[in-house]
């Protein structure tokens, strides 16, 4: 089993750093907030002193943070994370950033000699708890194969997509092409139901046609279609809008570095950010079949 130091312990950090206790492993845990630090401690891992304090001495390191500027704040500078550690820490960085950053960071774990992956995760909140995300990782292959003594514990999908950024770019490319199919889902649901069609019939139709596609299969957003997913729950729990949208920023970003042509990613950044302006910012993603319906 190994020493692990896991720093953000936020609505994902928590239940992963929770699954590497339950396998076994050594924890030792930094977070900002007390009371996420000691809903995990209650789970038997050790609490530290600082980020610094929590990462030194350790076979690994995973930080699970907001945004890039948190993570390029805690990895970087005088007194950052890479001034502790050495080149027998393995740094994993779970948190979805921008892949400039991710790479920025890995330069300077390079330059010092120490191992770094990018390994941002899909699967939500429940997958955290359940041990079964996708991590989706850059870096290189050792490391990456190394990684797995612990990413193993927190999920069922481990993807090594390239170098390190790489994993960024996956996952961002993947969460923008979701974002065009349910909105493209909602669109094509919703100018069925204006027209007199079932909801359901026109799915069943469409799913055993060329229309057919993840949305439509996993995630009506339509209620009532079908039973335990959020749009049959007020479109509370999954993916909320503004994650989406922080996503979607991010893949704009990536887009303009390399001069990349995204129109249909670009018109769902704006669908997205309309709708979180309406205040649905809380709600599952697929909320967004709400922007196509006529308002009472
Ligand atoms: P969160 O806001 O719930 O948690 C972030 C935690 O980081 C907080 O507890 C905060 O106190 C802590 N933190 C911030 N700066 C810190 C620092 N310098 N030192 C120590 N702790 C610090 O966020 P989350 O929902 O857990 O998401 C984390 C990352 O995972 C984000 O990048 C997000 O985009 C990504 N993600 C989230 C989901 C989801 O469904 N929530 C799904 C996939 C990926």
């Amino acid at each position: 089993m190994a020493k692990v130091g896991f720093i953000g312990l936020g609505n994902m950090g928590g239940p992963m750093a929770i699954n590497l206790v339950k396998a076994g492993h050594q924890v030792e845990v930094f977070d900002l907030s007390d009371s996420a630090m000691a809903s995990i401690v209650e789970h038997g891992a050790v609490q530290a002193a600082s980020a610094n304090a929590a990462a030194t001495g350790k076979q690994f390191v995973i930080t699970m943070l907001p945004a890039g500027k948190h993570v390029a704040g805690l990895y970087l500078g005088e007194q950052g994370l890479l001034s502790v550690v050495d080149h027998n820490t393995l740094m994993i960085d779970s948190s979805t950033i921008d892949a400039a950053t991710a790479r920025l960071v890995a330069q300077d774990a390079q330059d010092r000699g120490i191992p770094f992956i990018d390994a941002p995760v899909s699967g939500g909140v429940g997958g955290a708890v359940a041990g079964t995300l996708s991590f989706i990782c850059g870096g290189e292959v050792d490391h990456f194969d190394h990684a797995k003594v612990v990413l193993n514990d927190m999920g069922k999908n481990i993807f090594h997509a390239g170098g390190v950024g790489a994993g960024q770019v996956a996952k961002i490319c993947n969460n923008m092409m979701l974002s065009i199919l349910m909105a493209g889902t909602s669109e094509a649901l919703q100018m069925g139901i204006d027209n007199g069609l079932d909801p359901k019939v026109l799915s069943d139709i469409m799913l055993k046609s060329s229309g057919k596609n993840w949305c439509l299969e996993l995630y009506n957003p339509v209620p009532g279609v079908m039973d335990n997913v959020p749009s049959s729950n007020d479109y509370q729990g999954g993916f909320m809008v503004d994650l989406m949208l922080k996503d979607l920023g991010l893949a704009s970003e990536a887009a303009q570095l390399s001069k990349s042509s995204t129109p249909l990613g670009t018109l769902a950044r704006s669908l997205f950010a309309l709708h979180s302006r309406s205040g649905a910012g809380d709600q599952d993603f697929s909320s967004i079949i709400k922007m196509y319906q006529a308002k009472d």
